[in-house]
């Protein structure tokens, strides 16, 4: 291979973790390319809930003020059955503190803020990788448009179904996540609510949080056998015995069935995460079910460690494994942890139900207090 430093760091995928890379990468001095298989920034999933790590992480990226700005401040959970009671609540606010409030945040106005202040002629839009090959010199990157591009490395921020993946792990694939088949998302009219709150019944759950007063995210999920069709019959079958102001706001986005997100819920566990100068980072390495809300914060904070590495040793072929022994105790933590409240989850409901006021404020503080710490 002839010049790998060209194109010295090309990053695959122009979505959460790439962005984050790019943006980490700009502020240790070093450039890259982005290639993006969309020809538009993708909003899908429409909004985002954002822990405490991930809010420092943002901070980290020089975005601290911008999420302060942008962000709904989440102060606190609630997780109810579909009669209303309350079976546990989580004051986030005295847990994470005010500098890591937690915040939801719409999708496209967390992308805007990655990629604010960059110089953004280095993502190449519409072009999808399509092969991969190295040698001890670089890395050959085709893409769809027939274009080849050397590099010295190349990290796969190409998300949970990569394609950077198979020179790394093969025929690795994604497989179904363990707390649902597939889940829904929208947005709707806020039903006057001012924290995170998830209702749970015999059929799945619903999730519906503020973005700001008058909006919520909501996010649903069947945990029945036929869970993954994304037949809206089954979304109305989840909420037909929770309280009328769940089933009037699914009601009013059921109104506008185009406007409701289906998608498969999928997890990559995976080891290594890199072969030589190829290294995967975000969903690509570990995508897990949003149990804890965890994937944002965990591909922002790959970004922050990968760019220092590169930014202190260089764009090498030891990247990988340097990057593996720093990050690996903290993703098993998140999933680990993602296993043991999916599992929860899947419980019949009345168990759950008796369960759920013990075991949620210490799933909470058990998931979460390590990641307070970097
Ligand atoms: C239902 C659901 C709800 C979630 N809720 C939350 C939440 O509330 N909070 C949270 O933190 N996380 C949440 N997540 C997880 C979060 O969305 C992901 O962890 C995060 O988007 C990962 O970012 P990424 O950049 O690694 O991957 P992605 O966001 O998937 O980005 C990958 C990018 O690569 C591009 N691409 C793909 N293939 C190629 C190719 N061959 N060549 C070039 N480009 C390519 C794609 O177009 C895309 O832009 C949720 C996930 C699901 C499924």
């Amino acid at each position: 291979m002839d010049h790998p430093d060209t194109q010295r760091v090309l990053i695959a995928g122009g979505g959460i973790a790439g962005l984050a890379t790019l943006r980490a990468l700009s502020l240790q001095g070093v450039s890259a390319t982005v290639v993006e298989r969309s020809q538009q920034a993708a909003d899908g999933g429409l909004a985002i809930n954002l822990p405490g790590n991930a809010i420092a992480a943002l901070h980290r990226l020089g975005l601290g003020e911008a999420i302060e700005r942008v962000g709904y401040p989440v102060k606190r959970r609630e997780y109810r059955t579909r009669r209303d009671r309350i079976l546990a609540t989580i004051d986030e606010d005295a847990f994470w503190g005010e500098t890591m409030r937690p915040r939801a945040v719409r999708r496209s106005d967390l992308m805007t803020m990655l990629a604010s202040g960059l110089d953004t002629s280095v993502i190449r839009r519409g072009s999808a990788v399509v092969s991969v090959e190295q040698d001890a010199s670089g890395v050959r990157t085709r893409l769809s448009d027939g274009e080849e591009l050397t590099s010295a490395l190349l990290l796969g921020a190409d998300g949970v179904r990569s394609s950077v993946r198979q020179a790394v792990a093969g025929q690795a694939t994604a497989a179904s996540a363990r707390l649902a088949a597939a889940s829904w998302r929208f947005m709707a009219p806020n039903p006057g609510l001012d924290c995170w709150t998830l209702w749970t019944g015999e059929r799945g759950m619903v999730l519906l949080l503020p973005v700001d007063e008058g909006t919520v995210y909501g996010w649903a999920a069947a945990t029945t056998a036929d869970a993954a069709s994304g037949d809206l019959a089954l979304l109305e079958s989840v909420v037909r015995d929770f309280p009328t102001r769940v089933r009037d706001t699914v009601a009013a986005v059921l109104a506008y069935p185009g406007s409701i997100y289906h998608s498969p819920i999928e997890e990559v566990r995976l080891t290594p995460w890199s072969r030589d100068r190829v290294v995967l980072i975000g969903d690509a390495a570990h995508a897990t079910a949003p149990v804890w809300a965890e994937g944002a914060a965990l591909a922002m904070e790959d970004a922050l460690v990968i760019a220092e590495l590169v930014g202190k040793h260089g764009a090498g072929p030891e990247t990988g494994s340097r990057f593996e022994s720093l990050r690996r105790s903290r993703v098993d933590h998140v999933q680990a942890m993602t296993d043991r409240l999916s599992k929860a989850a899947r419980l019949p409901h009345t168990l759950r139900s008796l369960l759920m006021p013990f075991i949620t404020p210490r799933s909470y503080v058990a998931t979460y207090e390590p990641l307070k710490r970097w």
